[in-house]
């Protein structure tokens, strides 16, 4: 793109004004001021990134001054070709976003605006470019599967709705449904998707039932009425379905007296303490290991079993960078008697991604074309070099995840469990 005629005329000027420049006598015109030799600038197209930066939520990636620190703390750039600068360069080298495989690799884990000066927001610009890919239909077909599914049966796995409580039966201690018991509750347990019928998602869940029992927890669930969050989805361009979702969800949690809700998900905690409250709902929401660090008085006189393992913990990124939350989890294991608790390189602050947020849960297949391994695939072997039997997670997409993970790289003698599990074990043995 050449320079406007206007701005020519003033380089020209400068051109003549110093084509003979003496300083102390030493005429300098030539080399030292080559700059203002007369040159045509040419710019390359703006187009393709004006058309993200022109969208709400998109602007930020015009900011970005190519530093790399992004590329430096991006789990997809491990096991791949990623980053925010990367992205941005594309789009200048006249890459589509919009129609780009690029578009749904990025997992919005936040660790790029973490540490970028700019305030290149992912967070914002993904899902902003992808809400347009999805308005034209453009939609990996596997994430298009689980908008469908979240769409008709109000889960993503394509779960009847009403067997939303079936794991309820195999708990061993009663999980009453706020419905049936027709009086207010102190605790509304908003158990979530996959562990209402994620086989190991529903251990977790069965766990947190005897936790809650044996601290003697006023609680109960929502059954049949409790209804996917959908905050991934939202993250993944489905917009609209969010909105579905979530006027559902406070319809349903307005009609009961509660005074805190429980989320067994970051995913959930992100969606009811950040997102929700823009739609008028706002109410004090604890992820569960927040809830029972508070209880931790009462809890570590239960804990009786010894678990006599090294156990590592894996941070999720919506618990972690999106809500600052790194030391409940940790206050939890501790307490486990005998259980050694061992960091990885990347935890806290600078976790490494499981490869499931942002609508990367359902983007396995897809993204496995334009990666090395699995995201969960990497962590796994982190938690292996860091000397773990054990990788402990709170995040109910991260335990078939990393068991996947654990399989697929040969590492099948690390147990993936959950903090709610490993509890439970300390708690009734096992
Ligand atoms: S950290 Fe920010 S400014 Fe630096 S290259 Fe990445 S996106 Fe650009
Ligand atoms: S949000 Fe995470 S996955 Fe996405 S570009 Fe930033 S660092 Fe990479």
């Amino acid at each position: 793109m050449p320079l406007p005629v206007e701005q020519q005329k003033v380089i020209q000027e400068a051109v003549k004004e110093h084509e003979h420049l003496v300083v102390d006598g030493m005429d300098i015109s030539g080399h030292w001021n080559r700059m203002f030799g007369q040159r045509v600038i040419f710019d390359y197209d703006y187009a393709n990134l004006e058309k993200v930066t022109s969208l709400p939520g998109g602007e930020s990636l015009g900011w970005c001054y190519g530093c790399a620190k992004c590329t430096a703390v991006c789990p997809i750039d491990i096991v791949g070709d990623y980053s925010p600068r990367k992205i941005h360069r594309k789009t200048q080298m006249g890459i589509d976003l919009f129609t780009s495989d690029d578009l749904w690799l990025c997992t919005t884990c936040m660790n790029c605006l973490r540490v970028c000066p700019k305030e290149v927001n992912m967070i914002q610009i993904m899902p902003a470019v992808r809400e347009q890919a999805v308005l034209a239909g453009n939609v990996p077909e596997e994430l298009q599967k689980a908008f469908e599914d979240t769409a008709k049966y109000g889960n993503p796995l394509g779960q009847s709705q009403r067997k939303r409580a079936a794991w309820t039966k195999t708990a061993g201690v009663p999980v009453p449904i706020i419905k049936d018991l027709g009086r207010p509750v102190d605790v509304l347990w908003y158990v979530g998707s996959y562990p209402s019928y994620h086989p190991r998602g529903q251990d977790a869940a069965r766990a947190a039932a005897r936790i809650f029992n044996a601290l003697g927890i006023d609680f109960a669930i929502l059954g049949r009425e409790e209804k996917d969050d959908a905050d991934s989805q939202r993250l993944a361009g489905e917009i609209g379905l969010f909105e579905m979702m979530a006027e559902h969800n406070i319809s349903v949690f307005e009609k009961y007296e509660w005074n805190v809700m429980v989320v067994t998900g970051p995913h959930e905690y992100n969606a009811f303490k950040n997102e929700y409250p823009k739609m008028g709902f706002e109410r004090p929401i604890l992820h569960y290991t927040q809830f029972l660090v508070q209880h931790l008085d009462k809890l570590k006189p239960l804990l009786k079993h010894e678990i006599n393992r090294t156990v590592t913990f894996h941070d999720p990124c919506y618990l972690g960078r999106h809500n600052g939350e790194y030391d409940a989890p940790r206050e939890l294991l501790r307490a486990i008697p005998g259980l050694k608790l061992v960091e990885m390189g990347r935890c806290r602050e600078n976790g490494y991604c499981c490869g499931g947020g942002g609508g990367g849960m359902w983007l396995d297949s897809f993204t496995q074309n334009h990666t090395t391994m699995r995201l969960s695939e990497r962590r796994v072997l982190e938690a292996v070099e860091y000397g773990a039997e054990v990788l402990s997670v709170c995040c109910p997409f991260e335990v078939s995840r990393f068991e996947d993970g654990a399989k697929s790289t040969g590492n099948d003698q690390l147990d993936v469990l959950d903090i709610l599990e490993l509890l439970d074990q300390s708690m009734n043995g096992g």
